[in-house]
């Protein structure tokens, strides 16, 4: 990788287990009778069960601490790997973890990500508001705000748009470095990148980085959730304001990464390519992914390889970005069946 990190300027909070290994999966490439495949484990970060949202924390976190914050305000859906990763990260610095659940209609399961929320000894809110970016959420947020502050804490909201959003996408800078880093300690000249996209910031971190670093392999984020034009436009969106930020002069357009968006508008049931993924990697190499970013992320990946896309001496690498509690939140859809 050439010079030094672009993102060494900015105040970073030490939460997980960095740099995640990059591992061979041969079982998995020999499966699939296909190119040599990697998986980078931020699954592995560490805080919590860890994930993607590690990375993500440590330079949010990072800036509210900076700021002498002493309580986190965020708002996110009732499984959200970030706000657990979010709560553990500020129970290890001291703050004080205010979530907020959006879509929330009527009480639900205490399982998975929800259930961690209470372990973890969040102050836990709902609001029925279901769209996510619904402007109305920030006001929301907002009053979370007020009341910890009349409660004498001094909150930081992280309302996922704004600027904590281009902070997250600079954790993924930092991440693309470190796995640059780590090709060229492996001598490993991959062809192609995938990784599950979700609201855009880490596939976002991802692209800025290797492209700012002049790193011409491909990458695609594969869609969870949104249409592949919302996709593209958000992506665009925290890379080039992440670029300003950071003082980066690469831009970034839909040339340098490709989005895939199959599996986006399946949720349940898991669609039969997403369970398959989820299987393979299990019986394979043991490694667990879930039904709703990682294993659509990897069948992104499972169907560019079945096409024919690579070469059996071509590399390709997976980012594992976590998720593992949602896992258990969905077990039950995978129609395994009891028996004595
Ligand atoms: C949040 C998340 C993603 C997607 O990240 P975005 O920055 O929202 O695109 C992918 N995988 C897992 C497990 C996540 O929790």
């Amino acid at each position: 990788m050439s010079s030094t990190s672009l993102t060494a300027r900015l105040p970073r909070a030490e939460l997980g287990n960095f740099p995640t290994p990059l591992e061979a999966a041969p079982n998995l490439s020999k499966a699939l009778g296909g190119p040599n495949i990697y998986i980078k484990r931020d699954d592995l970060s560490g805080l919590s069960v860890g994930g993607s949202k590690t990375r993500i924390f440590e330079f949010v976190l990072g800036q509210a601490k900076a700021e002498g914050a002493t309580a986190v305000v965020a708002m996110a859906g009732e499984q959200s790997n970030k706000l657990r990763e979010l709560a553990a990260g500020a129970n290890k610095l001291g703050m004080k973890p205010i979530l907020l659940l959006h879509a929330v209609t009527t009480p639900t399961a205490m399982v998975g990500n929800r259930f961690l929320f209470e372990l973890l000894g969040a102050e836990v809110h709902t609001t029925p508001i279901p769209e996510r970016l619904d402007p109305a959420i920030k006001d929301v947020l907002q009053r979370l705000c007020d009341d910890a502050a009349r409660r004498g804490y001094k909150p930081f909201m992280i309302y996922h748009p704004e600027r904590t959003g281009t902070i997250g996408t600079a954790s993924y800078v930092a991440g693309a470095e470190e796995l640059l880093c780590q090709f060229e300690a492996m001598q490993l000249k991959p062809k192609h990148v995938f990784i599950a996209t979700g609201a855009g910031p880490t596939t976002a971190g991802l692209v800025l980085g290797c492209r700012a670093h002049g790193a011409s392999f491909g990458i695609t984020g594969v869609s969870v959730g949104s249409s592949r034009d919302d996709v593209l436009r958000h992506v665009l969106d925290y890379a080039n304001k992440c670029a300003a930020m950071l003082g980066v002069d690469r831009r970034i357009s839909d040339t340098d990464f490709g989005i895939d968006a199959s599996y986006h508008a399946t949720t349940s049931p898991i669609a039969a390519p997403v369970k398959e993924a989820i299987e393979l990697f299990a019986r394979t190499e043991g490694i667990l992914l879930e039904p709703t970013y990682t294993g659509k992320g990897a069948a992104g990946m499972i169907a560019a390889i079945r096409r024919g896309d690579f070469q059996q001496h071509d590399s390709v690498v997976f980012v594992h970005t976590g998720g593992l509690p949602g896992l258990f939140a969905r077990s039950g859809e995978f129609g395994y069946q009891p028996y004595l």
